[in-house]
């Protein structure tokens, strides 16, 4: 996508302007204003001048007791005071000079003011002005010329356009969004039938899935202005502003069409109108304004509306409701493969080994958006640069999952010897208390290198492919995981240290969401007893039940995490043997792939 916007001048043109302006008013004005000035001089020069035949016109004042006279071009007056001079005609006769009489043209004194007080005042008066209104424009503030401008970006189609085939995955998506390039082709088709296009296309999902990228591909594929604005961009400090924007917006495009707008992060004008105290104004205003538009424009105009969030709980049923946004496409996490074909659009842009698996890449970042995925294969081109390799190996790729799950390898962290130890017992607990119950995705990687982002040391576990439903033993078997480091540590060293916290964490967000959400308690039966409030955004969740059931669920879920937490012990302490073995073997290699960790274990 090309942008065409006008580019703004730096700030050196206008003061570039300014000086060329008073320069020439210097070079040319100036002298032309002094010369017609009248110069007084003293008797002594005009005789001097007189003599050295210098003079050009000469005119003898008697009333004012004055000559004037100018030099031999005309271009300077003089004015002297008259002497008692019995050889004046004499003198003027011998010099040459003309003294017909004729009256020497002075400047007029007022066109002399003008030029000389006002045009300047003028001058500058006009170069303030056009000044500060460039200054406003380019602060992109608020000013008399650019008030309520929508200022939106508009792209035209360009060679370099984003195209769909760059948009990997997602084929939903992608499907629902080539009816709309199919309509800005050919409008006519549909218009035949009867049948209208969405005004409205909103594109939810989490963050970094590709919505802005999909919007840019369908303005790419349907070779039409693309006007992008964010949703942020039209709340201004002042009431009305926003809403002004709005309607200017629209104005360019239906002048565009057929056109896409595309506005992003629509929650920040479209939430909920919810009436509290201390609301805000403007933002309401300026989602009126938006219905107002979105109802005002006929249908097939042309005009293309597409926006994007990741709270679409939030947003205003009036905004979603049929006839403004009606069509909703989720852009969800890409799954396995979705992730593999991301991974080889990115994996395009650089140079790679032969050799790469991208499925077990895939499968290593489970849970990944397409932007983390992009940021993947970057670490890894920038881990080859580093160490001065011509291009991306597999190991480069496999290790910036790492960084971009856990953080970079501490090079300088010095553990205890004991801190090791403790460290390798809690990971290879986790790792055999997953080996050992059916259900658990293998182990791929354990290490005991401290990372960045604080973790000591971790397990991977990998699946083999997609997952869509989890079952109430594969949720105890994770859980019964995360307890197996803590488990180890008891058994070896009989006591607990604070290495498991992001374990209990996890493992009691895991108990709570089985028993609040899943139905998967005996007492609660179907009951959804938590509400999941943002979906895209992290999923934290709000409690809704009386006080008494809280204390039941805080109950249930003690006693869920203690009975996988025994179990977890239990595992260990039946294969005590293993657990000394592998651990020292960690603590010595301090990483180990799966394949050495189930050697050892079946051996
Ligand atoms: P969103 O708007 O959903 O937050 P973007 O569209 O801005 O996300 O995506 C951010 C970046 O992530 C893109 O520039 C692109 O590099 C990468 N990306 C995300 N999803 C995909 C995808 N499906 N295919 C290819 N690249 C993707």
């Amino acid at each position: 996508m090309q942008e065409v916007r006008k580019p703004k001048k730096p700030l050196i043109f206008y003061y570039g302007v300014v000086l060329i302006i008073l320069l020439l008013f210097n070079f040319l004005a100036m002298p032309w204003l002094a010369q017609r000035q009248v110069r007084e001089v003293d008797y002594g020069t005009f005789i001097e001048m007189a003599e050295n035949h210098e003079l050009g016109q000469v005119e003898v004042q008697q009333q004012d007791n004055q000559i004037l006279f100018t030099d031999k071009d005309n271009t300077m007056i003089f004015k002297t005071g008259m002497m008692p001079d019995p050889d004046l005609t004499q003198r003027l006769n011998d010099s040459g000079a003309k003294f017909s009489g004729e009256i020497i043209e002075q400047a007029n004194p007022i066109i002399s003011f003008l030029v000389s007080w006002v045009l300047p005042i003028v001058i500058f008066i006009a170069i303030g002005q056009y000044m500060s209104k460039k200054l406003m424009e380019r602060a992109g503030g608020p000013n008399a010329i650019a008030f309520g401008k929508s200022n939106a970006k508009v792209y035209v189609k360009s060679s370099q356009g984003i195209k769909f085939s760059d948009v990997a995955g997602e084929d939903e998506a992608k499907e629902s969004l080539s009816e709309i390039v199919d309509y800005l082709h050919n409008p006519n088709k549909y218009k035949e039938i009867g049948a209208s296009m969405p005004k409205g296309i909103l594109l939810v999902g989490p963050p970094g899935t590709g919505k802005t990228m999909l919007a840019k591909a369908v303005a790419g594929e349907a070779n039409v202005p693309f006007f992008s604005m964010s949703g942020s961009e039209f709340v201004e400090m002042f009431v009305g502003m926003g809403a002004s924007k709005v309607r200017d917006l629209f104005k360019q495009a239906k002048e565009k069409a057929p056109c896409i707008v595309f506005i992003d992060e629509i929650d920040a004008i479209g939430q909920k109108r919810d009436g509290r105290i201390g609301g805000n104004d403007e933002r309401e205003q300026t989602l009126n304004q938006l219905l107002t538009e979105m109802d005002g424009f006929e249908e097939n105009t042309g005009v293309v509306i597409l926006a994007a969030t990741n709270r679409p709980e939030s947003l205003d049923p009036a905004l979603t409701r049929p006839g403004r946004f009606d069509r909703r496409v989720p852009v969800e996490l890409p799954d396995l493969q979705g992730r593999e074909e991301i991974l080889k659009v990115h994996a395009k842009k650089i140079k790679l080994d032969e050799q790469i698996d991208f499925s077990k890449i895939a499968r290593m970042a489970s849970g990944a958006s397409g932007a983390e995925l992009a940021n993947i294969i970057n670490e890894a081109a920038l881990r080859a640069v580093r160490d001065n390799r011509q291009s991306v190996t597999q190991a480069d790729l496999e290790e910036s999952i790492e960084v971009v799950i856990a953080g970079y390898q501490k090079k300088n962290a010095i553990l205890t010897d004991q801190e090791k130890k403790v460290v390798a017992y809690h990971e290879v607990g986790h790792a055999l208390v997953a080996a050992k119950q059916s259900n658990s995705a293998p182990v791929q990687k354990i290490t005991i290198v401290p990372r960045t982002s604080g973790a000591l040391g971790y397990t991977m576990q990998v699946d083999e492919g997609n997952h869509y439903l989890v079952s109430q033993e594969e949720l105890e078997n994770k859980i019964a995981t995360l307890t197996g480091g803590r488990a180890a540590e008891e058994l070896v060293f009989q006591s607990s240290s604070t290495g498991a916290s992001n374990d209990i964490e996890q493992a009691t967000k895991l108990a709570r969401s089985m028993i609040t959400r899943y139905g998967m308690s005996d007492d609660f039966d179907m009951v959804a007893l938590e509400t999941v409030n943002n979906q895209y955004l992290g999923g934290d969740t709000s409690l809704a039940c009386s006080v008494e059931t809280q204390t039941q669920i805080d109950r249930q879920v003690v006693a869920l995490v203690k009975k996988q937490h025994e179990k977890a012990t239990a595992i260990l302490k039946e294969n005590r043997k293993k657990l000394d073995e592998i651990s020292l073997y960690l603590y010595e290699k301090e990483t180990i792939t799966g394949e050495e960790f189930m050697k050892i274990l079946n051996s």
